[in-house]
């Protein structure tokens, strides 16, 4: 039987005027992320995307289609012709090697053919019939079915889905409905799910990392990459910018109070990537910090870091615990690359005891002992722009 891949969205962000604009964001997204894929068809009717591809892409389709924000749910569908008699069958074919005996469904139908024979109660009663008869040991159960078996009569032909083959969406909003932002992109596990978080709400991602060479190695580096590399996976695209901090770091440590070295370097960090986001058209930060969860993260530190900005600062992960982080790092696949043991820049230039309450005053004044604009300045021409792409090379063999 001809199989087709239906294609929801979410629903509330459909109310209103906007309907329009996110539907044809989101189509063109999923062209996008389709490219590769010859002989794909895509219709949209009644809050559905009907994608069309020859039998042995549907798998790959549906697993790239699994990236994409916006999208709720995928299912394959069986397509058959607009009568009672033929969704009958299809309904007992499409079903008879899935739903196994013992297990129970129940059938619910929708038409938006209003002239079609039956009305939506009719066509569930007749397919569930057909069901029960059809395959052996299978159960009805209106109230809680195992399996929600839908039968759809639209206006080109009639469709015949399970929840057995669905499978979740990522949900969100489609990416290029909510501007630009910068993500602070370090080799740890926060950063990449920070930057998820964000892009998840339709938001395009550049990427800053801060690499201090020859302090961390090219491996270091490639793992950056590949993070990066990963996220891009559900965007298409992200412009990595490395940032040589080599030199920053040091005069730091020459001439500032040990303690106050971690946050120094991080008003740095924020006033670079404040800079590469402005060239960018960025109107946001992300970083993956979390209260309390190191010295620099304690919210009298936040202060002292966040003062040196002028645009938002986003940290989605603001009130997450490392657990609950790690969770959605593997959830998107970037957690065992975080784990690759290579070392991060901070990780180098670590004081023994920083500071966990600083004031703002006493931090400015260890930081008046270095030029910082002309260091800023030296960084930003030493920036190197990388792309990345979802199928570009995998970095770590
Ligand atoms: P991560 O949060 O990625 O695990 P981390 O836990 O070591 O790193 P910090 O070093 O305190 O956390 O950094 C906090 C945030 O600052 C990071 O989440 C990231 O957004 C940013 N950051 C830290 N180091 C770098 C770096 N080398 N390049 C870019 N951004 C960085
Ligand atoms: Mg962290």
């Amino acid at each position: 039987m001809k199989e087709i891949i239906l294609v929801k969205y979410g629903e509330i962000i459909l109310k209103g005027g906007n309907r329009p604009v996110f539907e044809r964001v989101l189509i063109k997204n999923i062209r996008n992320a389709l490219k590769e894929f010859s002989d794909i068809k895509i219709t949209i009717a009644q809050a559905t995307i009907y994608i069309d591809t020859p039998e042995e892409n549907i798998d790959d389709v549906c697993d790239r289609l699994s990236r994409v924000f916006g999208i709720v749910s995928i299912s394959r569908a069986g397509v058959c012709e607009k009568s009672i008699e033929s969704i009958k069958k299809a309904a007992v074919e499409y079903l008879s090697n899935k739903l196994k005996a013992g297990m129970s469904f129940k059938v619910e139908a929708k038409r938006s053919d209003k002239r079609f024979e039956l009305n939506s109660i009719q066509i569930a009663q007749q397919v569930g019939g057909a069901i029960h008869e059809g395959i052996e040991g299978v159960i009805v159960d209106v109230h809680n079915p195992q399996v929600l078996v839908r039968a759809e009569v639209r206006d080109d032909a009639a469709y015949v889905y399970s929840t057995l083959d669905k499978i979740n969406g990522r949900g969100g909003m489609p990416t290029g409905t909510g501007g630009i932002a910068t993500l602070l992109l370090s080799g740890g596990i926060d950063s990449p799910v920070a930057g998820y978080m964000i892009a998840k709400r339709g938001v395009e991602l550049n990427a800053v990392n801060f690499f201090s060479f020859p302090y961390t190695s090219d491996r270091a580096k490639e793992k950056v990459v590949e993070l990066a590399r990963i996220l891009s996976g559900y965007l298409t695209k992200i412009n990595l910018y490395v940032v040589p901090f080599t030199e920053i770091q040091l005069e730091i440590r020459d001439k500032c109070p040990e303690e106050h070295m971690t946050l120094i370097m991080r008003r740095f960090m924020m006033k670079i990537s404040e800079i590469v986001a402005k060239k960018t058209k960025s109107a946001a930060l992300i970083t993956g910090e979390s209260v309390g969860q190191v010295a620099s993260q304690t919210l009298a530190a936040l202060n002292v870091t966040n003062s040196v900005c002028e645009i938002p600062v986003l940290r989605p992960l603001v009130g997450m615990d490392k657990d609950e982080i790690i969770e959605r790092a593997r959830d998107i696949g970037t957690f065992e690359t975080s784990i690759l043991p290579y070392e991060d820049c901070c990780t180098v230039f670590t004081p023994k005891h920083p500071t966990t309450n600083p004031k703002l005053e006493i931090i400015e004044r260890s930081e008046a002992a270095l030029d910082v604009d002309g260091l800023i300045e030296k960084a930003v021409e030493g920036i190197e722009i990388i792309e990345v792409y979802p199928d570009m090379e995998d970095n770590n063999d």
